[in-house]
């Protein structure tokens, strides 16, 4: 029955290539405007004027910047903390993203060929703890982030993705944790979300699902009430070093002992960062509401994901509305972050509004009422770093590869301990202790990625329709591994 619908569905996605995407990417992201809407009348932030003075001035007041200043004053109630936030904070990433929730589990594999199985089974431990951090934080936190606890799932949706579900089991029994990957049958997943091409899967337990954007401005509204002193249209433009160092913005500097970095994609700029980190883009599809629609096919609370590299994720909202991510955008060539391939490439809207009719045609009659992008910061090792510039008290944080709602939380502590001077649970994680490969200089980078990218996504596509990519498609695709690099391998 499968293979039937599924070769039926080629024809349909290739209609499909030419009807989307129905409504343009824009911004802001769906989650965002939401988000604070919902908050009302909240002002903003000052903007920094004169000088002023702290223990740690923190720039970026995304997730990691705001969990580390949380995780700060939960340590030292005492330490003065500043965050620098260029536009208003959860502008970035963090108040678009696809708001599903999972640590490291599913990485298993993956991490345990880069960093060895104990340490693959430290950051899964770490990620679960994570998971835990975030749940105290939800449930004490006044506004309702719309936080659900049903796990997650890998599923195949193509012939081809199968062999992938039997490695997820295997590895976990390989490192002694059998139970966190579970493999469902064909019947099984259809019980949980119903969709003619999903084929089997693997259940995690560990995962939820967040409105990102309330989350963001939850802990915000935290971090304030912790005496964290927020600075909002307040970018950097120069970090002069010494004993004690000097933030520099437009309107104003502050002076600090210890700077922490957390702006995500803008550090691509910075020696020690950029050879191991490349900047993609992701893309993200909000529909209209239809509650009874969706909970009739998809009844659970699990966030799902398909087994392609360049992943198709999805997840429900509480009030009956699917979000569905495609991280198939493009890659940007070196530092240029905010170019428009970032944040308005129908292209990459189309793969995501596609991938939507094509995995939940159950829900084929409901308009799409936003679709955004975003620029992700994709490790070499997929894995993210939080470190200190060597001879100096600058630490930086970045890396998480499209996947950082759980773990920028362990950021917030990794960066927390460093600040702290602390040898602990956090900064003993291979997080912050590996060696990170090196990825190719630019212009060799863009060119090598851009090929890689086009030949994934040839044989991906190709496969879902049964059939093989093209040679060169097939042979580009290839590459990543042959090299030992984890980017382009899933
Ligand atoms: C479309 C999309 C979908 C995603 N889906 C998921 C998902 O479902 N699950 C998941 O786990 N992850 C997902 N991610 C990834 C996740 O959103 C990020 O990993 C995470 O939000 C990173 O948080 P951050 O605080 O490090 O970065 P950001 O949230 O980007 O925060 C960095 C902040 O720094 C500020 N800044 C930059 N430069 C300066 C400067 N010079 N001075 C002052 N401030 C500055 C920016 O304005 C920004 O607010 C997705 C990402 C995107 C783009």
């Amino acid at each position: 029955m499968t293979a039937t619908l599924a070769a039926g569905t080629a024809s349909h996605r290739e209609a499909a290539a030419e009807r989307y995407p129905t409504v343009p990417p824009m911004r802001p992201a769906w989650w965002f405007a939401e988000a604070l809407a919902a908050e009302g009348d909240v002002p903003p932030c000052p903007a920094l004027r004169g000088e002023a003075q702290a223990d740690v001035a923190i720039v970026g007041g995304g997730f990691t910047g705001l969990w580390t200043a949380l995780a700060l004053k939960d340590r030292n109630p005492g330490l003065d903390v500043v965050i620098l936030e260029a536009e208003t904070c959860g502008a970035g990433a963090s108040g678009m993203n696809g708001g599903k929730v999972h640590g490291y589990w599913a990485s298993l594999g993956g991490m345990a060929a880069q960093i060895g199985p104990d340490g693959a089974l430290a950051v899964a431990r770490a990620g679960a703890r994570a998971q835990d951090g975030l749940r105290a934080f939800v449930r004490q936190c006044a506004q309702d982030v719309w936080w659900r606890e049903g796990g997650s799932i890998r599923v195949s949706a193509s012939p081809a993705q199968d062999q992938k579900l039997a490695g997820y089991v295997a590895t976990a029994q390989r490192l002694g944790v059998p139970d966190s990957a579970v493999a469902l049958s064909e019947a099984e997943v259809q019980a949980r979300c119903a969709s003619p091409v999903m084929r089997g899967g693997v259940f995690f337990e560990e995962g939820a699902t967040v409105h990102p954007g309330r989350l963001v401005r939850a802990l915000r509204a935290a971090a304030l009430a912790r005496g964290v002193r927020i600075y909002e249209d307040a970018r950097m433009v120069g970090l002069d070093p010494g004993v004690p160092m000097r933030v520099r913005t437009a309107g104003g500097q502050v002076i600090a002992r210890d700077v922490v970095l957390a702006t995500n994609v803008a550090l691509i700029d910075r020696p020690g960062v950029r050879e191991h980190m490349t900047v993609f883009s992701s893309y993200a599809l909000m529909t209209d509401a239809d509650p009874d629609c969706l909970s009739r096919f998809w009844p659970g609370e699990e966030g799902i994901s398909d087994l392609r590299m360049f992943v198709h994720y999805f997840r429900k909202t509480p009030d009956g509305r699917i979000l569905m991510g495609s991280g198939s955008g493009p890659i940007l060539y070196g530092d240029r972050i905010g170019s428009d391939s970032a944040r308005y490439d129908r292209a990459s809207a189309a793969r995501a509004e596609a991938g939507l009719r094509r995995l939940l045609p159950g829900f084929g009659h409901v308009r799409v009422a936003s679709v955004w992008g975003g620029a992700i910061d994709v490790a070499s090792d997929r894995l993210p770093y939080f470190g200190t510039v060597p001879g100096t008290r600058v630490h930086f944080g970045c890396g998480y590869s499209g996947h950082g709602v759980n773990p920028t939380y362990i950021g917030g502590q990794c960066l927390a301990s460093l600040v702290l001077g602390l040898r602990d649970e956090w900064t003993s994680l291979p997080l912050c202790t590996r060696t990170r490969p090196r990825l190719p200089p630019e212009p060799f980078r863009y060119l090598g990625g851009n090929a890689i990218r086009w030949g994934i996504m040839n044989c991906e596509i190709a496969k879902e329709r049964g059939q093989r990519g093209s040679l060169p498609a097939r042979a580009l695709a290839a590459l990543p591994r042959a090299l030992g690099m984890r980017i382009g391998v899933r």
